[in-house]
């Protein structure tokens, strides 16, 4: 990666630390859990509307972290909303591959490469394996109010 593009990033991700999108909680969310990481001291709470066809309408966070976490949770919201929830599951795994260096080439061509290449600013973490904790936890926090648990916590 040249020294510019590398700049690039580190701006897109201190922007999103900065001015977090979606940072607010969902009045009529159908779920939300806890998301906490201890190691750095992050903690989320994710809000999540799903609404017909397993569609996320509305999503959203609220918390404090460091920069990593509040830009990773905020390019999250932008990314899943309007997604279905086999779709988002499926962002995640790409996502969580990526940050830990196990890239999983298996595209089933169903997700936009837009995506992908928009999260690819948080890569560089595969190389700071406490850092891969703050990048994935507002993921794993989406995941648990998905699936009805209230609380996600990198300490597994
Ligand atoms: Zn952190």
């Amino acid at each position: 990666m040249s020294e510019e593009l590398r700049e690039l990033y580190q701006e897109v991700i201190l922007d999103h630390g900065k001015n977090p999108r979606n940072f607010r909680d969902v009045k009529d969310a159908t779920c939300h859990a806890h998301g906490n990481n201890p190691l750095c001291g992050d903690q989320l709470v994710v809000y999540l509307k799903i609404g017909e066809g397993d569609v996320i309408e509305d999503v959203s966070f609220v918390g404090n972290g460091c920069a990593i976490s509040v830009a990773s949770a905020s390019m999250m919201t932008e990314l899943v909303k309007g997604k279905t929830i086999a779709q988002t599951e499926h962002l995640f795994e790409r996502f969580h591959a990526m940050c830990t260096g196990d890239e999983d080439h298996s595209d089933d061509g169903t997700l936009a490469d837009d995506d992908m290449d928009r999260l690819s600013v948080l890569s560089g973490v595969r190389a700071f394996p406490v850092r891969v904790k703050c990048a994935t936890l507002a993921w794993h926090t989406m995941n648990a109010a998905i699936h009805g648990q209230d609380e996600s916590t990198t300490e597994v």
